[in-house]
């Protein structure tokens, strides 16, 4: 296998994820530069030895060292050839130990034989800190089982913090208040267990739609709060409206059938007189304006004078 192409390593070098690929001997062949970003090692470094070379040194998370092992991915896919994702730990060239998600892909010739695999492998901090962060939450009895984010508890702790910081720094923030538009009929309808699967897709939707400094929870049956630090005023509607229109664009199939619902939004700014209460109060009124008005809106401090 020849990768002399120039087009094709430039492509490579500019990707942000690790690729490298290796012969049925595993011996690397390639090695973009988002491998030697993640890992510290140059291509002039590893390419021609092989991963048994103690070069990579895989190891899962229980420490098993996956390059001798029947465990390597990579070996797995060269022998079935059946693409396969890990979450592993590569070695980095400063000794320590840095957690990614590896994609492995077989690599098949003009007649359809094996000659090698590529894997692609993302620095997996983020996932790994989020694990953390719901461990830690978990423990102190913060999390809401089914939807895996913040509950009440959480909100109002958060909420108790964001009204601190803005009276001690001035930082504004926002809060919004969402309800399930009609959410008793999807479980009279199509029952509780099917219910419990929307609330986890409405939840994992907008999670997914807000900034990492953004605090989603789930605030009682099908209400949700997002805190939303930093929030100009006549931005409220814009966020709102966003995630308003990603949960009525998302659906959960049921009975081969697509199931959409949609959610109705309050959302204020902070005042400097509000508790954690009357924050919520008022954007718990602005929803129901919201729903009185046809529910799958928006209705916020400006849009409610
Ligand atoms: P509206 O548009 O006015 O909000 O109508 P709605 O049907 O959503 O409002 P209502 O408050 O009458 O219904 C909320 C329903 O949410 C009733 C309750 O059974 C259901 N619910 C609350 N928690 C859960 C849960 O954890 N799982 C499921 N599946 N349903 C839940
Ligand atoms: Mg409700
Ligand atoms: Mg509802």
């Amino acid at each position: 296998m020849e990768i002399d192409h120039h087009f094709y390593k430039e492509l490579m070098d500019r990707l942000y994820d690790g690729v490298y690929f290796m012969d049925n001997d595993r011996r690397i062949l390639y090695w973009n530069r988002g491998a030697e970003r993640v890992t510290g090692f140059k291509a002039e470094e590893v390419v021609g030895r092989h991963c048994r070379d103690h070069v990579l040194m895989h190891v899962d998370d229980k420490g098993t060292l996956l390059c001798e092992s029947s465990l390597c991915p990579a070996c797995k896919t060269m022998t079935d050839g059946k693409d396969r994702e890990a979450e592993i730990y590569v070695h980095h060239k400063h000794g320590h130990r840095l957690p990614v998600l590896t994609r492995v892909r077989v690599l098949r010739n003009a007649r359809g034989e094996i000659i090698g695999a590529m894997e692609v492998f993302t620095d997996n901090r983020h996932a790994e800190q989020t694990k953390k962060r719901i461990a830690e939450l978990e423990k102190l009895a913060l999390i809401d089982p089914l939807t895996r984010i913040g509950n009440r508890r959480f909100a109002e702790i958060q909420l108790q913090r964001s009204l601190s910081d803005m009276h001690r720094y001035g930082w504004l923030f926002a809060v919004f208040f969402m309800d399930i538009d009609h959410f008793k009929t999807i479980n009279d309808t199509h029952g509780h267990h099917t219910g419990d699967r929307v609330l986890k897709t409405v939840s994992r939707t907008i999670v997914r739609s807000i900034r990492d400094s953004d605090i989603l929870s789930r605030w009682g049956g099908e209400e949700f709060v997002v805190i939303v630090p930093n929030a100009v005023r006549d931005e409220i509607e814009i966020m709102g409206n966003k995630m308003r229109s990603l949960v009525e664009h998302s659906y959960i199939w049921k009975d081969s059938k697509p199931l959409q619902v949609t959610i109705s939004v309050g959302g204020t700014a902070a005042r400097l007189d509000d508790s954690p209460q009357t924050v919520i109060a008022r954007a718990d009124n602005l929803m129901y304006r919201s729903k009185e008005s046809g529910r799958n809106r928006v209705t916020t401090d400006l849009t409610a004078d």
